[in-house]
């Protein structure tokens, strides 16, 4: 059965844990053909999107009509709001094409780490929170000598979430994700919500836009390199953003007045925010695992983000505890250790990605790191066999992940005749686990046919995004406000 993972053994295992690995191996595993099944309902669903609203997978319209020239100029601050910290920046790009990047913009940034109780809080409180730091940034960065109630700071919101905009600087929060549960803001306008709270705070800025941070990556990673074709981020969360053409967006009609240029031409292209983290809601495809479904019930947001469910980073851990559970209740692992440990075994979410990123990064001799990381966490001891179990679960788990991620860009190339191109990617998850991109690449091989071309030189190319929420943020505000300028001209 190792063929399909390809995982070594260390130690001699029981009986009893070498026949429950199989089993997770084979619960775990999503063979090449699988994948190309996934891959073909994730286009129907994308179809679906572009067709209607309220379609499962939204196909969100972003009214960024183009990637950036680099010629992009201006003083922005931004705020991300995506999960785990609230990062405030203040951007200034040069607009100049110079060959040494890091002149073409600085950044200057705090990042504030959200107090765990905010995921359930309730709209006010979120906003507060948030022009609190605003309010914060201005003033330890001494914006208020420049910026006043004449001249405005231009704000760009990057704001991580499925969210409905029928303008730029709009957006109608579809439903919270990533285990966020703050009432009173789905259904609403949080550009309107954030803008209620600046006012109340006379706070200098004028918030020029609201952007996923797909998005942002896509256009931050464009102005860098050009051959950028698709922002993804695998993170937290996982969801994709790419150009497509107007004609293909059939749910806009190519005659809606907000689509022309100031000359009355319908513009050619428009990003969309896919968010693809909702396929297969229906259930028809993704091959659920017990753990998957019970990871799904004990969420805030049942039969939402199936499919961010299996491969996201807020999850992956959180599987891998599920598993650990299972294997202790059964004797096979822990044995009579249980009650020695701090009991975080048994509480939600105790593991997180990081956690499995360093089983398989470990590098010390006898894993002196992981053991003592299951001490820490855990505080439970690792027998040798133990050990070899939870590098192998581990690893399912990940590469489960790695190539179930494959099929969202798979299918977005397939839909839109893409066969080459720079695939942008940030995220916890792409960026700190050391086997992701080795990994999803080579699924992305098997489902599109690469395979006789070799890894280096495969034409669509998994590359690090540039900051997306912040640079990429700036910068499609500078688009934006550079468009107003033309239909005033
Ligand atoms: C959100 C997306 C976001 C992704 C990555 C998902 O849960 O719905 O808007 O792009 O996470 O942050
Ligand atoms: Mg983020």
């Amino acid at each position: 059965w190792r063929q399909r993972s390809e995982i070594e053994s260390m130690a001699e295992l029981s009986p009893q844990l070498e026949k429950e690995l199989e089993r997770l191996d084979k619960e775990l595993w999503i063979s090449s053909e699988k994948l190309k099944e996934i891959v073909r309902r994730f286009q129907e669903e994308l179809d679906e999107g572009l067709a209607k609203d309220d379609q499962n997978i939204p196909m969100n319209v972003t009214w960024v009509h183009s990637l950036p020239t680099g010629k992009e100029k201006g003083t922005f601050l931004t705020i991300d709001l995506g999960g785990t910290n609230l990062r405030v920046c203040k951007v200034t790009l040069h607009g100049e094409t110079t060959k040494d990047n890091n002149k073409r913009y600085e950044i200057d940034q705090e990042q504030y780490k959200f107090p765990n109780s905010i995921k359930s809080t309730h709209a006010d409180e979120l906003w507060t929170h948030v022009a609190e730091k605003l309010e914060d940034f201005i003033e330890n960065k001494g914006l208020a000598k420049e910026y006043n109630d004449k001249k405005k700071m231009p704000l760009g919101f990057c704001f991580s979430y499925p969210a409905m905009q029928d303008r730029i600087d709009h957006a109608v929060l579809q439903r919270w994700t990533k285990g966020f549960d703050i009432d009173g803001v789905e259904g609403h306008d949080v550009a309107d919500q954030l803008r209620a709270k600046i006012e109340e705070r006379k706070l200098p800025l004028d918030l020029i836009c609201v952007i996923n941070d797909t998005v942002g990556a896509m256009v931050a990673s464009a102005y860098n390199d050009p051959a950028t074709i698709i922002g993804g981020i695998f993170g937290t969360g996982c969801n994709a953003a790419y150009m497509s053409s107007i004609s293909s967006i059939k749910k806009l009609s190519p005659d809606d007045e907000r689509l022309k240029d100031k000359n009355g031409n319908t513009r050619p292209r428009m990003a969309i925010n896919c968010e693809y983290g909702a396929f297969d809601n229906a259930r028809k495809v993704l091959p659920l695992t017990k753990y998957d479904v019970q990871i799904d019930e004990e969420s805030p947001r049942p039969g939402q983000q199936m499919f961010e469910k299996l491969s996201a980073g807020l999850y992956l851990g959180e599987i891998f505890r599920l598993i650990l559970v299972e294997l202790t209740d059964r004797g096979l692992i822990f044995v009579d250790q249980e009650k020695n440990g701090n009991g975080k075994l048994r509480e939600g979410y105790s593991i997180d990605t990081g956690f499995l990123s360093q089983i398989e990064n470990d590098e010390t001799k006898d894993f002196a790191d992981t053991r003592a990381m299951f001490k820490d966490v855990l505080g439970l001891d690792v027998a040798d066999e133990e050990l070899d179990v939870f590098q192998r679960v581990a690893k399912l788990i990940a590469v489960r992940g790695a190539r179930l991620c494959a099929c969202g860009v798979a299918a977005i190339c397939l839909e839109e005749g893409i066969t080459k191109g720079h695939v942008a990617a940030d995220g916890s998850v792409a960026n700190k686990h050391p086997h992701f991109k080795k990994r999803w690449a080579k699924a992305l091989d098997q489902i599109l046919g690469f395979d006789s071309v070799g890894e280096d030189q495969d034409p669509i190319v998994i590359t690090s995004a540039d900051d997306g929420s912040g640079v990429g943020c700036a910068i499609i505000a500078a688009m934006e406000m550079e468009d107003r300028l033309q239909w005033q001209a």
